[in-house]
């Protein structure tokens, strides 16, 4: 169904419709609404537990994921006659740009989103995103950074660890849902104080005790004595993610001013140790795009590839709790020229951009082909409603 052109060599006509989402959301017809709501049942179209996960994950042709901001979620930049609209038809979802488009399918939410275990709701551990279950073994996070919900939704006076118990049986839960299965395991969400990082180190070694056979990543700011690479490696980690978040040092005091602070030396140095201890393509840190200049973006992105780290591109989007809400996120040309370039500078140093897992490229800046042009799956895929 995608007929037009791209007007970017780099981007088959999916992909520039997923840029273009990624720039401006879309909005939802009456007879798609209906259809969501007839399979969502009592749960929302989306997690929206984060800036970035906020709107409607689907799959479009060519196995391109987005996730697309909707107004209902977004009323901060989707405009409620966006041109891009989410509709349906006898086949299913489709999603129509006008005079290009393509068909969709529809990422539900996990059926234990909403409930509860013995350790309380579950959402107060896990959330799960297209086939990948979100761990928070923290609430509140230590650090502040203007784009990011979480000091914000839970403010520092809310700090708090939460049982590894808990966590585990969130994790165990999430994994055998019967509706949207997780497929591996990111444990994110949260930076501790220095005091805490023995929770954190305890908790990682449970987790991959706890799950042999599932991949789990872990996300995490490199504080000192958080991260025995050694033992994460020999308890079986499958990814770090070190994110720089921006590059420009100008920018980073104004909007992320803890990470600021601790020096992008800090950083990179520890993207350094632990690429030449897990190896190339197991470290990979997120920059994201929109908040900076895209030249200051790219350096990033040199910087981490020619290090071996896999850079991953996160489109800035406003978070309706934040003090950036009223900042536009960045445009489809930004998208399309950010993208491009760090393709060719990805490709001149032997990385990818990531991550590699398809569902999991729904809200970044990628799209998980090979060098072939072929998109892989790590997992089967998740459940989709057409
Ligand atoms: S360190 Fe991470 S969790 Fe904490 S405010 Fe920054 S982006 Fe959010």
């Amino acid at each position: 169904m995608a007929t037009r052109t791209s007007i970017v060599s780099d981007l088959a006509p999916t992909q520039e419709l997923k840029l273009r989402l990624l720039a401006e959301g879309m909005s939802v017809t009456a007879r798609a609404a209906k259809r969501l709501d007839d399979a969502v049942r009592e749960l929302g179209w989306s997690a929206a537990d984060y800036a970035s996960t906020s709107g409607l994950i689907l799959r479009l042709e060519d196995d391109v994921w987005v996730n697309a901001p909707v107004r209902r979620n977004n009323p901060n930049f989707v405009r409620s006659d966006a041109v891009i609209k989410l509709d349906a038809d006898s086949g299913g979802f489709v999603v129509d740009a006008g005079g290009s488009g393509s068909r969709a399918a529809y990422c539900p939410q996990a059926a234990y989103h909403g409930g509860a275990g013995g350790h309380g709701p579950l959402n107060n551990f896990v959330f799960t995103h297209a086939d990948r279950v979100r761990l928070s073994p923290l609430r509140s996070c230590a650090m502040v950074c203007e784009f990011c919900n979480i000091p914000y939704d839970d403010p520092i006076g809310t700090y708090a660890l939460k049982p590894i118990e808990g966590c585990l049986e969130a994790l165990d839960i999430a994994l055998a849902d019967q509706a949207q299965p997780a497929r591996h395991v990111l444990i994110s969400g949260g930076t501790p104080k220095p005091k805490d990082v023995g929770f954190h180190r305890e908790l990682f070694r449970r987790v991959l005790a706890h799950l042999p056979g599932v991949d789990v990543d872990i996300m995490m700011v490199p504080l000192r004595g958080v991260f025995d690479l050694g033992e994460l490696e020999a308890g079986g980690v499958h990814e770090l993610s070190i994110n720089l978040e921006v590059y420009s040092r100008e920018r980073a005091k104004q909007v992320a001013r803890h990470k600021f602070n601790q020096g992008l030396g800090l950083y990179l140095g520890f993207i350094d140790r632990a690429v030449a201890r897990l190896g190339p393509g197991r470290v990979r840190s997120m920059l994201m795009v929109g908040l900076e200049p895209v030249e200051d973006t790219l350096a990033g992105v040199e910087e981490l590839a020619r290090r071996g780290a896999t850079p991953v591109l996160s489109p800035f989007r406003p978070d309706p709790a934040t003090p950036l809400r009223d900042v536009p996120p960045p445009t489809f040309a930004e998208l399309a020229e950010v993208y491009s370039r760090a393709m060719e500078i990805a490709r001149r140093h032997g990385v990818s951009l990531g991550p590699a897992c398809p569902p999991c490229t729904h809200n970044t800046l990628s799209f998980a082909q090979d060098s072939a042009g072929a998109v892989r799956y790590l997992y089967p895929g998740p459940v989709l409603v057409r």
